[in-house]
């Protein structure tokens, strides 16, 4: 489950037509989250 980077709420839902596209339904905000990577992270 996601965190809104705005407010660090998990009250998210879906938003839009954009896969990556969330609504956040404490801040209000909407955003766009995309993956970068997983697993550890090399410098
Ligand atoms: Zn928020």
């Amino acid at each position: 489950m996601f965190h809104c980077p705005y407010c660090a709420e998990e009250d998210l839902t879906p938003h839009g037509d954009d896969p990556d596209g969330w609504h956040c339904g404490a801040c209000l905000r909407t955003f766009t989250v995309h993956l970068t990577g997983t697993g550890v992270q090399r410098p």
